[in-house]
């Protein structure tokens, strides 16, 4: 059962604050939209729906442009290379094992968590309230 975005009035938070902020980018990052938490904010891996078909907001006013990578980058960055630092400090591995390992792990974290996190960029957006 669809719930009604008109009956609950928890499901929408304050117009501003940190509690609209955690809510969107929570929302966000579950690919969900921002604005009622129910409809699927994209149409594909990383296409945004020009509106949401639950509430009817209007998400494609809403530009990530390069922010997702960005922020991914810096996340998977952190990720791997104190991971390869790591193997490094336990031996004497060669260059191509370590290619072999991060290399696969690099591409398969980015093209994982990029949806999610410009899902996350989107609410963060919408919580803010920053459009075109
Ligand atoms: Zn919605």
């Amino acid at each position: 059962m669809t719930p009604d975005p008109h009956e609950t009035s928890h499901e929408y938070p304050p117009e501003s604050g940190a509690s609209r902020f955690f809510t969107g980018l929570r929302r966000g990052f579950r690919r969900k939209c921002p604005n009622c938490g129910h409809g699927l904010a994209f149409s594909g891996y990383l296409k945004i729906r020009e509106t949401c078909d639950f509430c009817g907001h209007k998400l494609g006013e809403y530009r990530c442009d390069d922010a997702p990578p960005y922020f991914t980058i810096l996340i998977v960055g952190h990720l791997v290379v104190p991971g390869a630092l790591a193997v490094e400090q336990s031996g004497t591995p060669s260059l191509a094992l370590q290619l072999g390992i991060w290399i696969p792990v690099t591409l398969a974290l980015t093209l994982g968590l990029l949806p999610f996190v410009k899902g996350g960029v989107l609410g963060v957006q919408w919580a803010m309230g920053i459009r075109g």
